[in-house]
């Protein structure tokens, strides 16, 4: 009962956090809220062992996950992540994230995600291949175009979607490109794709400013995390007249009031894969950065960062949630009571799932479409999802992330109504 199933939930950990954020919602679902125990139960779970041999010719031993949390409304879908704090409790709560995710922006997907424990800097190339590959084939009984589909996560990427795109290909004796988003885009991935998640971001950002009447010019913003999702939504900033004024990442912390350099971050990130050495930019303590004065707050790395003594210190006027889970419930409470406005990771970040999902359309029609439409059609959407949320926020008088999981579990646990219980 109540969520136990596959992994105790850690106190404080990401799983749950999602049983927290569910409890929010079951008194807004009405006669729904009798398929609650949905929400928290995963469908599925595949723990794979993957043996590699590395370059020095020892044996060693990874352990990989996928998780589908929920099929009701179409295939799985969600990434993948390579990182050494992978646990199955963790892609428990990932896959139900994307779960709610891909139904608060309305895509045709259920939830999915997969991870292996391991630390990818640690390995050569030809290893990262290996790894990959023997995944690919470990969770091939479950992943395909029409039942689950990967795509990048934390330290994955394209070349890594490449080689499961192949991987799967082989075993299945025919070209697949459907079985997976983020691809190159010589092999049918997507125009926009690689900066799509930090675009939604921004696109979000923008129109929470405008129900604000916060200026994006001038605005001062501090981003936590500084990969393809922090990097991607904090050049859309500066490019639209706003200073990044801090960021952290594994590294360290740099700070500059008159805004950083968004060339020498991305050359340091480039040279020294973290953004700590940037130049122009004055080091500060790690902790200081919840203190720093922003507009918008964007945490754009790991699960649990903002926790309740954090969120009491912050000042901000926005949370914008680039990472997935990155605030405590705790905190949310702290936020809410605060005046500070967090727009949830299931919204603000839901931007690369919903060009993947263009891809996926782009790969079955064999049609390509260019970028304009892409980023067009990516505006549209994220707008129009971001519009349903706020609208059944003041409906309700809840947060964001209550209005979006109203939205989101309505439209889950209707289809899954609607399809019935088998047998
Ligand atoms: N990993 C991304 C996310 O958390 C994208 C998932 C996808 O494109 O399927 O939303």
């Amino acid at each position: 009962m109540n969520g136990l199933s596959f992994v105790t939930p850690t106190a404080g950990g990401p799983w749950e956090t999602y049983l927290a954020q569910v409890d929010r919602v079951l008194p807004y679902l009405g006669r729904l809220s009798r398929w609650a125990e949905t929400l928290r139960r995963p469908k599925r779970a595949l723990i794979v062992d993957i043996p590699v041999e590395m370059d020095d010719g020892r044996i060693v031993h990874f352990e990989g996950y996928r998780v589908q949390h929920n099929l009701s409304r179409g295939p799985g879908k969600g990434g993948v992540r390579f990182h050494p704090d992978v646990t199955l409790e963790e892609v428990m709560a990932l896959s139900a994230w994307m779960t709610v995710k891909n139904a608060a922006v309305n895509l045709p997907y259920g939830g999915a995600k997969g991870g292996i424990r391991v630390d990818p800097k640690l390995l050569s190339h030809k290893e990262l291949e290996k790894i990959t590959r023997r995944y690919t084939s470990e969770i091939g009984l479950i992943i395909g175009p029409d039942k689950d589909i990967p795509a990048p996560d934390v330290n994955t990427n394209a070349q890594i979607m490449a080689w499961i795109m192949d991987t799967y290909s082989m075993n299945v004796g025919a070209t697949a490109t459907g079985v997976v988003t983020g691809k190159p885009i010589e092999l049918g991935g997507s125009l926009g794709r690689l900066k799509a998640t930090g675009r939604g971001v921004f696109v979000v950002g923008r129109e929470v400013a405008r129900h604000l009447n916060i200026p994006i010019r001038g605005a001062r913003v501090a981003v936590q995390g500084f990969g393809n999702v922090g990097s991607a939504a904090a050049e859309l900033f500066v490019n639209n007249g706003a200073k990044i004024v801090a960021v952290q990442d594994h590294g360290g912390t740099v700070y500059n009031p008159n805004g950083l350099d968004l060339a020498v971050l991305m050359e340091t990130v480039q040279r020294d894969g973290s953004i700590a050495q940037c130049a122009g930019a004055e080091r500060i303590e790690n902790e200081r950065f919840w203190d720093i004065e922003t507009d918008f707050l964007v945490p754009a790395a790991l699960e649990g960062q903002l926790n309740a003594e954090r969120a009491q210190r912050v000042k901000t006027r926005v949370v914008l949630e680039g990472a997935n889970g990155p605030t405590l419930p705790s905190a949310d409470d702290v936020l809410n009571e605060r005046g500070i406005l967090v727009v949830p990771d299931v919204i603000a970040n839901a931007g690369g799932v919903t060009v993947s999902y263009f891809e996926w359309v782009q790969d079955i029609a064999r049609f390509f479409w260019s970028e304009d439409e892409i980023n067009m059609r990516l505006e549209q959407i994220m707008a129009d999802a971001l519009r349903k949320i706020w609208d059944t926020a003041a409906q309700h008088k809840i947060s964001l992330r209550t209005a979006a999981y109203v939205v989101a579990c309505s439209r889950i646990l209707s289809a899954r109504e609607e399809r019935g219980l088998y047998p």
